[in-house]
């Protein structure tokens, strides 16, 4: 599923791609904004926050959030797409980078590039003025560039009698952190999402949890066992019923949220948690 280091990393290949240059086609499959179209401008920048990613176009921000089946792709304009068309809810196109007269090296100019947005959780358009009516309350994110520890450390103990399963979703608190990576960690620290927060050392939670999505910003598969292997990268995410790698018990799933909307599965070795 999509966290923040899914998220950064389809932002640094679409910022590659597309900075600079200008859009020369723009459909947007999603009824509010489907005759919206920034034709003729220029893509500034795409940048993630936390699992929200912006792009940058004219004045205009294209916001969207990958959710839990969200991608997007980058294609030379032309080539196959590797999701099925009525998954699209964006297409834009852009042209060569202004002066550009063979980037491909045999004197070809650059043909541009076409960027897909497939199952979008949302897709919205507002001024770039008003980004921060999105991204203004986020938590601190691990992959900004001024992460900012202490702050995330003061939200995340704010209330030292939520589960602190609980609070590490929250991107109020730390911007970016997804379900797996609040399962591994707590695993990895030995405390039960249901664990009240001063019960913790909350501190070494944190700094875990930024480890761990820190050395996951350049990997397309999320690793935290230090294993890449295939059905080895996580301790306990995904793996119910099968039996705990250190110490054999089987891993349990339950749940937690605030609501049933924010409710996800959690997956706790008992042994090992406690
Ligand atoms: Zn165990």
């Amino acid at each position: 599923m999509p966290e923040g280091d899914t998220v950064h990393r389809a932002a640094r290949r679409l910022n590659e791609v597309l900075a600079g240059r200008e859009v020369t086609r723009c459909d947007i499959r999603v009824p509010a904004f489907a005759t919206a179209d920034l034709s003729g401008h220029r893509v500034h920048e795409v940048v993630a926050v936390g699992k929200h990613l912006l792009m940058r176009v004219g004045g205009t921000t294209v916001h969207s959030h990958l959710k839990m089946e969200g991608s997007w792709h980058v294609y030379r304009p032309g080539s196959r797409w590797r999701r099925p068309a009525f998954e699209a809810r964006m297409v834009l196109d852009v042209g060569p980078t202004p002066g550009d007269t063979g980037a491909e090296g045999d004197g070809t100019p650059d043909p541009g590039w076409q960027a897909v947005g497939f199952a979008l959780g949302e897709l919205e358009l507002v001024p770039t003025r008003d980004e921060d009516s999105i991204v203004g309350r986020l938590g601190p994110d691990p992959l900004g560039e001024r992460f900012d520890r202490d702050e995330a450390l003061r939200r995340l103990t704010a209330d030292p009698g939520r589960p602190i399963g609980l609070a590490l979703l929250d991107q109020h608190t730390v911007a970016g952190l997804g379900n797996d990576y609040r399962n591994e960690v707590l695993f990895l620290r030995g405390v039960l999402p249901e664990t009240p927060i001063g019960q913790t050392d909350a501190a070494a939670v944190l700094d875990l949890a930024v480890r761990l999505i820190r050395a996951n910003r350049d990997r397309v598969e999320r690793v935290t066992t230090g294993d890449t292997r295939r059905g080895r990268r996580l301790w306990v995410a995904h793996r119910e019923n099968e039996p705990c790698r250190r110490c054999g018990t089987r891993i349990r799933m339950g749940h937690l949220g605030d609501d049933a909307l924010t409710e996800r599965q959690t997956f706790v070795c008992p042994s090992c948690q406690r």
